[in-house]
């Protein structure tokens, strides 16, 4: 996962046609208003500033490869084993990929599974579904087929959560110091949860994870990997970190004892024409 999924991809066609394929919403959204305030630092704390072991590991700040940079140090577990079980999933959503989608057709038997799909859009609003990577070998005679059922999940919402969880906490405590008090402490103890979690599918859902305000724009507006940022909503105005200039973070929890459904599964049926030759003519990254 060391390089970051194209954004955009102009195609042209037989006959002069060009296709647009974005990273963009099915759904533009609200639009809100957003203050920044100022980056956020580097600084260094003695101890991991999520479990107090010593802090001996080079934290991105959010992660690497949607744009981080080392802004503080945790310890090894907390770097890497938390970030291995919580960030692709954040991956996946941030670049608008679908993780070993399965794909079945009559003209294979069984299914077969890709590494990831990009979905991206149209202008008009079609989806493009893009392979990252090599696709399978027997591709060609899947899509050739006609009909195709994709079975496939998309990111994990709770634990895409807690990634966002783990990189505003950090961001606030390299603005405030180690955040103190009983929010502070269950954050905390929701990350050193999923951390020593027994695997990926174990990690337990955060009710202060759930509880973030979450808001995002497809047209980073900065190259800095976390600002300080105010976000103003009709209720209110909330506080929090703008990551890589495209996800607002709030630093405060709407906390509710129940928590979502958060596997999403998706089953469609495709039908696909005749396979039409195009060239890439340019690939935003
Ligand atoms: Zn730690």
């Amino acid at each position: 996962m060391a390089q970051r999924a194209p954004e955009s991809m102009s195609i042209s066609m037989p006959g002069g046609a060009a296709i647009d394929a974005e990273l963009r919403p099915d759904d533009p959204g609200e639009m809100v208003e957003l203050t920044m305030i100022e980056p956020v630092r580097r600084r260094v704390f003695e101890c991991c500033p999520i479990c107090g072991d010593p802090a001996t590991s080079e934290e991105h700040v959010p992660p690497k490869r949607i744009g981080g940079k080392k802004l503080t140090l945790t310890c090894e577990p907390c770097n890497n084993r938390l970030g291995s079980y919580v960030e692709p999933d954040l991956i996946d959503w941030v670049e608008g990929a679908i993780s070993r989608p399965l794909l079945r057709s009559d003209a294979v038997q069984g299914p077969r599974k890709e590494k990831r799909l990009l979905v991206r859009n149209t202008p008009a609003g079609e989806f493009i579904l893009l392979v990252d990577g090599h696709a399978h070998p027997d591709l060609a005679a899947i899509l050739a087929s006609g009909e195709i059922d994709l079975d496939a999940v998309l990111p994990n919402w709770g634990r895409c959560k807690l990634a966002l969880l783990k990189h505003a906490y950090l961001a606030a405590c390299l603005t405030y110091g180690v955040l103190e008090g009983e929010v502070a402490d269950e954050i905390r103890r929701d990350l050193v949860s999923a951390r020593d979690a027994k695997s990926r599918q174990d990690v337990p859902m955060s009710r202060q994870a759930m509880g973030l305000t979450v808001c995002r724009t497809y047209e980073p507006t900065t190259d800095e990997p976390a600002i300080r940022a105010v976000l103003h909503e009709p209720a209110g105005a909330v506080e929090g970190v703008l990551l890589v200039g495209r996800i607002f973070v709030s630093w405060s929890s709407t906390v509710s004892e129940e928590l979502p459904q958060v596997d999403r599964r998706v089953s469609r049926t495709l039908q696909v024409g005749p396979p039409i030759p195009g060239t890439v003519m340019s690939v935003r990254p």
